[in-house]
């Protein structure tokens, strides 16, 4: 008889915990799961989800406001905080029954629990003390926001795990941070109506993306009446009458209702017994798998933000699914992290897969980068200034699409599409022969036929 009390016992009911405890269940592995806050995790609780459905909901503005070229004429439109709110509330309430219902089907029990490790096969359940004997442990425990820097009266900000509660739309908002976190929410509360100031201590926006496709959401964030506090920090939070003061580090002061910080997410490791069972966990507490998704310890596995290699759901989910592959399914299965499409649901949004310009040129030398920019035709009519940009990078060697970026209205559902082309490893002459869909905006990603440069290889010159 085993000595287990399960085959695998998964640490976090997220993205990724709830596709590995699936699928292991799938092989016949008997699985719990424990789960301290609610089961969906970050995504569908407090992350990716209710984000978009706010975002969506800032949309609406543009459109009233657009309709008029088109010959609407729109009522003065009001806008509800808690009945978003409430619809938002309901819509995660039902997301998370299925998620629950999906895990119990497939013959998973759920624990309400916080749990940590107690050596490399047992867990014990803070709730109930009752220790738990498992072949497998799972860690898929994700990240949580940080307040950082910390600066004096720096516990007056939010963070994104808040600012889905609010009880009523701020007036008057500073974001504070320059990752996708931080854009899509001023995105979001700028389209929604409230005064919004955008601080980040960079020179830029998004750190990582294309320089093209940073500057096109600068530009565009300032069109629409984003205040961009660029190169600044904050250097104090006080607490007045009428909000919050924030003190900049150019001495300015900033008066408002909210400071949502979005710096960062540190993986939840701290208090989870990693340490003493001997688990490695690298400077930034996430912990250090193999390409299996495999910890120094041969019974525990990580998957998802608490590894820290890309913070995305699907990724979670990829890597949760291939984690029971490996360990219950008899396919040893790794997952691919070098091609990832993703988006960030600012408006306007964008849409990336593959290298940014100044990668390829390191990763490939010559490359050829074909980019236009121009006003989509909804906006020759809605007056909108907005502007759409695409750019593709191209190995000149291979005339293979290395890099494709979109930066306008549906670009995150562009790059789903694209991204089919270009990890199967699409040429420039496919793209060429693929037949325009007319009129879209996305017809320009097949027409492009002129490089607007060709960038040498270093070596080559
Ligand atoms: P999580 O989904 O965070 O799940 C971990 C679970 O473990 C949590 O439910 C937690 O309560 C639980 N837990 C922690 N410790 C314990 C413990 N000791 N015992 C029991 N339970 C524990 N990704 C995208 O792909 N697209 C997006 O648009 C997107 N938007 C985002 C927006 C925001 C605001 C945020 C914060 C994140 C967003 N993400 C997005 C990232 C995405 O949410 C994460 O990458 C994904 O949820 C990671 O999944 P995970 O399984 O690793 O962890």
């Amino acid at each position: 008889m085993s000595s287990y009390d399960v085959d695998l016992f998964v640490i976090g009911g997220g993205s990724g915990g709830v596709r590995a405890a699936r699928i292991a269940a799938g092989y016949g592995a008997k699985v719990m799961v424990a789960e301290e806050y609610r089961v969906g995790g970050t995504c569908v609780i407090r992350g990716c989800v209710p984000k978009k459905l706010m975002v969506y909901a800032s949309r609406f503005s543009d459109e009233f406001h657009e309709a008029a070229g088109f010959g609407w004429t729109v009522p003065e439109a009001k806008f509800d905080w808690a009945t978003l709110i409430a619809n938002k509330d309901k819509e995660i309430d039902r997301l998370e029954g299925i998620y629950r219902a999906n895990l119990e089907k497939a013959g998973v029990e759920i624990i309400d629990s916080r749990a940590v490790i107690e050596d490399p096969h047992t867990v014990r359940l803070i709730n109930t003390g009752t220790l738990v004997r498992a072949r497998y442990i799972l860690v898929a425990v994700g990240a949580h926001p940080t307040m950082e820097p910390v600066v004096p009266g720096g516990e007056l900000g939010i963070t994104s795990n808040e600012v889905f509660h609010l009880k009523s739309l701020p007036k008057r908002i500073l974001v504070i941070g320059g990752g996708y976190i931080a854009v899509e929410f001023a995105g979001v509360f700028a389209g929604l109506g409230s005064e919004t100031t955008l601080l980040h201590r960079g020179d830029k926006l998004l750190r990582g993306f294309d320089e093209d496709v940073r500057d096109a959401l600068g530009d565009a964030y300032a069109r629409r009446g984003i205040n961009l506090a660029l190169s600044k920090t904050v250097s104090r939070l006080d607490k007045q009458a009428d909000g919050i003061a924030a003190t900049l580090s150019d001495g300015s002061v900033l008066n408002v209702d909210q400071v949502l910080v979005a710096t960062g997410r540190r993986p939840n490791t701290n208090g989870l017994g990693l340490g003493k069972v001997g688990v490695t966990l690298d400077a930034a507490g996430a912990i250090v798998v193999d390409a299996y998704s495999q910890s120094l310890i041969p019974s525990i596995y990580a998957v998802g933000d608490v590894t820290n290699r890309a913070n995305l759901t699907p990724i979670a989910i990829r890597e949760g699914h291939a984690f029971a592959d490996t360990v219950f399914g008899d396919k040893p299965t790794m997952v691919d992290h070098s091609l990832i499409p993703t988006a960030v649901f600012s408006t306007p949004e964008i849409g990336v897969i593959g290298c940014t310009e100044t990668l390829a040129e390191v990763r490939y030398g010559e490359v050829e980068v074909f980019k236009t920019s121009f006003r989509s035709m909804k906006a020759t009519l809605s007056g909108s200034q907005d502007r759409v940009l695409m750019k593709i990078i191209v190995e000149k060697a291979t005339d293979k699409v290395v890099g494709v970026h979109v930066v306008g209205e549906g670009a995150g559902e562009m790059i789903q599409l694209a991204g089919i082309a270009v990890t199967m490893g699409a040429t420039k002459a496919d793209f060429d022969r693929t037949v325009a869909v007319h009129p879209t905006a996305a017809e320009e990603l097949v027409t492009m036929r002129t490089p607007y440069m060709v960038k040498k290889a270093v070596a080559a010159e």
